[in-house]
Formats: C-alpha cells, structure tokens, sequence
C-alpha cells in the first residue's frame, strides 16, 4: 500500500516537471506558487550572480529565485515566512550562524517550510575582503556549524554561502571551492537595507528584475520594509508573469537539473548561422579565358572623335532621330548637330555677358563714382584683375540677395546695413 503510494506520487512529481502550482496552493488558489526546483551541482557552478561574476543560475526568461540573507529574526522573519507560505513560494536564506544561535526554532521553522538554507558566516563581519585567510575560514564554518546544530546536521545545510557585504576576494572564494561549496552573488539587489520604503523595494527590484528579464533578487528577512515590500512584491510577479524557481543542491536522490554551459550565463553568446548579420561570400567558380569579354576598341564605342581632335569614320552612322522617333515615347526634339557637323563649324565666339541671360549686371551707363573702389588702395587692384566688377552695385547672382544674412560679407559689396 505505501509503496503504491510513494508510485502515485512520483508520477505525479514526473509529469507535472516538479511543478508546484498554484493549484498546490491550498486555500489560495490565485498564489504565484513555485514553478520549478532547479537542482545545482556546486562543484560545477562555484560563482553565481551577475552582480559579481560572469555566471548565474540558469534560469529561463522570466523565472526569478528569492533570497534573503541576515536572518533570522523574530518577528520579522516569521513574517516574511507567513507572506512567502501564502503563496506557496520557496526561497534560499543564507543564515547568519550567531542569529541561528541565538533563534534555532526560526531556523528550524524556515526548513519545514521547505525552503533551502544555506549560510552568510558566524558573525556577519564587512572584512572578508581584508581578514585574513584563516579568519574567513573561521567565519564561514562556525557559520555552517551553528546552523547545522539548529537543524540536527550539516547535511541539511546547502553548501551555499554568500560573503557578507559581498565583498568578495579570490582567496575566500578558492577556499569555498575546496569546500565543495557555491559561492552566491546575487543578479540584483533589492536595495531593502538602504532605509527606504516598502514600495520602493518593489519598485527597484521589479525594474532591474524587467532589465535583465531573469535573475537571482537579493532581499533580508531582517528589515521591517521587506516585511511590508514582500507581499506587493509577489502579488507584482504573479501579476507580470514571472515564475519562481526553487534552488535546491544536486544529490543522490535528486541528481542535478541537466543544463548546458550557456544556459548559466545572463546573456548567451549569439552564435550559429541564423544570427550572422551578413552572409558568407559564395565563392565564384574561375572565368575561363574564352569567356573573357573582349577589350574595348574606339569601333565598340560610340564616341568617334579622339582627344587630338581627329575624325575617325563610324562603322554605321546611327540614324538618331528615326531612333528617338520609332522607340520613345518622350517628345520630339530638335535633332542634336551630329559629331561632324560640330568639328566642321569654326571656333565658337567668345562668351560676353548676355550669353548668360544676367542683363542687370551690365552697367550700359558710366558708373556714378564707387566709394568703396575709390578706398581700393593701388596695391589691392594690382592684386585683382577683376576689380572692375567688383565695382558693380548688384551681386554677380542678381536675385539671390542675401536677405537672410546667410552669405559671407566678403562676398557681396553690399553695405553693412544689409545684414541684421
Ligand atoms: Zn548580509
């Protein structure tokens, strides 16, 4: 009979993925719930959170993992208990081991509600980056110990350990390696330590959670905002779609969640063909010599006057105007004096002004007397062989006065009285 039992329920456990839903909610049917448990090897993954290290948990889009350090604390904790318990939600805690000292039945309280406890040193010290090696090892295993001692046993501590203050440092971070321990960072804080208010916890860590769409959220179950924070929080999740993930340590009964290396990065490296902005150049096949195109000659082209100025016969006089007329559909034109006819003409006559249709510029009286060329000096008009013009009182583009100022003054000879 038990063992049909314990059958019926693993079914249950392989088919629903190890979802607790919200339907395992009882008497909330509307919780977030936990979507998933994400079993992690720490030998694997020794460094987690993006905040510090290039690794983090590997979550899908959308799936975030509560944690609360510094606790515990009546009745602050138990709070942040009861909030997380009505929504049937799991988190990590990484106790501090003179807090479990000092509360053992919180600790003891955190586990049978099944959440994961891991350990946040002895005594909470902001030194870890500074103390000296054999002093962090103090701190991390009289932390270990002191929650072990409330649980009943170190195996039911999670080889989790988050540095206090995060302030990491290789030599600790080594040392935990060899401990077979997870070093955790975090993906973001929810800056709940900081003295601000409860809905500016939710404000914050919902943004830089919709920033990074996944992550690691970094609380304490110690601070009497996060107690106010927690519920608006969870009610935000559930209400943006996110999931909660609960992060248990790999074992013998429950071997690690398979993943793959870049599944434990915030940002998978693009790769493969489909996100190649451009295409890999196809190689052509090599042109063979009879397929090359002949070189041009003057007889392919149909310009038949060379640059010296000499008139070479066209094969085939094209017959221009016939053409326009029989494949055009534009207007007729004047026909254009063919190349010929242009070399038989004698040189063009020199251009004068009218040539330009600018009759406004001619001066057909005497200028009255320039002031401004009077104050020419002898050496300026030897230097400008274009002076007279510059003596003309209109510009040299007739309409195109500078009304807007736009025009360089030197340009002009106009009066500075033109100009705003
Ligand atoms: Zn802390």
């Amino acid at each position: 009979m038990r063992s049909w039992v314990v059958g019926v329920f693993a079914c249950v456990l392989v088919f629903s993925g190890g979802r607790a839903t919200a339907a395992d909610c009882p008497g909330h049917p509307d919780a977030l719930g936990t979507s998933r448990i994400l079993y992690v090897d720490p030998t694997e993954h020794r460094l987690l959170g993006t905040m510090q290290y290039r690794e983090t948990l590997p979550l899908a889009h959308k799936e975030v993992v509560l944690t609360f350090d510094d606790g515990p604390i009546p009745p602050y904790s138990a709070r942040v208990l009861e909030t997380l318990a009505s929504q049937c939600v799991k988190a990590t805690y990484f106790l501090v081991g003179s807090m479990a000292r000092a509360h053992p039945d919180m600790v003891r309280r955190i586990a049978a509600d099944g959440h994961t406890i891991g350990t946040h040193s002895q005594n909470h010290p902001l030194s870890f980056h500074k103390m000296p090696l054999a002093n962090a090892e103090r701190e991390i295993n009289d932390g270990i110990a002191s929650v072990a001692a409330a649980l009943g046993g170190e195996d039911k501590v999670a080889p989790f350990f988050r540095i206090p203050g995060l302030l990491r440092v290789d030599q600790v971070e080594s040392y935990l390696a060899t401990r077979h321990i997870m070093t955790w960072s975090a993906d973001f804080p929810g800056d709940d330590w900081k003295k601000i208010g409860a809905q500016e916890i939710v404000n914050r860590s919902l943004a830089r959670l919709e920033a990074k769409g996944k992550g690691v959220l970094l609380l304490h179950d110690i601070q009497p905002a996060t107690v106010l924070a927690l519920p608006i929080l969870l009610g935000e999740l559930k209400a943006r779609g996110y999931k909660v993930v609960h992060v248990m340590p790999a074992s013998a009964a429950h071997p690690k969640t398979q993943t793959v290396a870049a599944q434990w990065l915030m940002r998978p490296p693009k790769s493969g063909p489909a996100t190649i902005a451009w295409p890999e150049p196809i190689p052509l096949p090599p042109v063979a010599a009879a397929e090359l195109l002949p070189a041009p000659s003057l007889a392919t082209v149909a310009f038949a006057q060379t640059l010296a100025g000499s008139i070479l016969p066209l094969a085939e006089k094209p017959d221009r105007k016939k053409a326009v007329a029989r494949t055009s559909r534009w207007p007729q034109r004047t026909p254009t004096p063919s190349v010929i006819d242009m070399a038989a003409r004698e040189e063009l006559p020199a251009p004068n002004p009218e040539s330009f249709g600018y009759t406004n510029m001619i001066e057909t009286k005497p200028a009255a007397p320039d002031r401004r060329a009077a104050a020419t000096t002898p050496a300026d008009a030897a230097a400008s062989p274009t002076a007279p013009v510059s003596r003309l009182p209109g510009d040299i583009t007739g309409s195109l006065r500078p009304s807007l100022g736009l025009w360089p003054r030197s340009t002009f000879g106009l009066s500075k009285s033109a100009y705003p």
